[in-house]
């Protein structure tokens, strides 16, 4: 069974997605920072982010692999070409890179090719911005989960406070949020909306704990079993 979770940046895809799967015994695959390390390679690598043949050649060049850490299910580690990124591609920098680098009709392509690959093999909770409209239209589940740009600032602070990477401030962390939704709704390709079939959720003064639960029973209302008892 394929969970699409879609929707803007700092809505709470990540916390929500990777809950969801504990809970239904899935795997969970974060799109999100697929884009985001090819956007470092490629500023690594001194690409021009307007360069669709270079950043496509890239793409289909580096493997991405997550991995797991010991006595964790969900794999949290994000490795291109065999470099573990999973804290570099959360700085500010890569913030602003990802947003041209994800528009490059060519990288879509690469990824998606590599999306539908992970996500066949099993039972997944994938989190992005087309997974419920390009990748899986034929998902089981699919949501769009938003909240108000103001809240997803205060959160997206929090979290790189608990991560100790990215910008803390929030009129830099909100004025970033508000240029991705703008650059990832008008993109030509791909761009950020829900699917026709999604299940809308809006999460602003909503406890996460209500949205998982709505999920988990949308899920098992299609036939998944929640690992535990305490879990409908
Ligand atoms: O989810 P996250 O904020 O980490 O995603 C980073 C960027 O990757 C988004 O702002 C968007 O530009 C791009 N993205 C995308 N399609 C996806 C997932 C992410 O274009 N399925």
């Amino acid at each position: 069974m394929i969970i699409a979770i879609d929707g803007p940046s700092g809505a709470g895809k990540s916390t929500v997605a990777k809950a969801v799967a504990r809970e239904l015994g899935f795997s969970c695959l974060d799109t999100g920072a697929m884009y985001r390390a090819v956007a470092w390679r490629a500023s690594e690598d001194g690409i021009s982010f307007e360069d669709d043949a270079a950043l496509g050649e890239l793409a289909r060049t580096y493997d991405i692999d997550f991995k797991h850490e010991e006595g964790d299910p969900l794999p949290r580690r994000v490795l291109i070409g065999g470099v573990d990124v999973t804290d570099a591609i959360r700085t500010a920098e890569i913030d602003r890179a990802v947003s041209p680098v994800s528009a490059a009709p060519s990288v879509r392509a690469a990824l998606v090719d590599q999306q539908r690959r992970i996500g066949r093999a099993g039972d997944y909770v994938v989190e992005g911005r087309d997974i419920g409209t390009t990748v899986f239209p034929e998902a089981e589940v699919k949501v769009f989960l938003t909240a108000s740009a103001e809240e997803r600032a205060h959160r997206r602070v929090r979290q790189n406070v608990d991560r100790g990477v990215g910008s803390i401030d929030y009129d830099e962390v909100l004025a970033d949020i508000r240029r991705r939704d703008d650059y990832d709704s008008s993109r030509a390709t791909s761009p950020l909306r829900p699917a026709d079939d999604a299940v809308q959720l809006d999460s602003t003064g909503h406890y996460i704990e209500e949205i998982i639960r709505e999920i988990v029973s949308l899920a098992c209302a299609k036939g998944a079993a929640p690992e535990s008892e305490d879990a409908q």
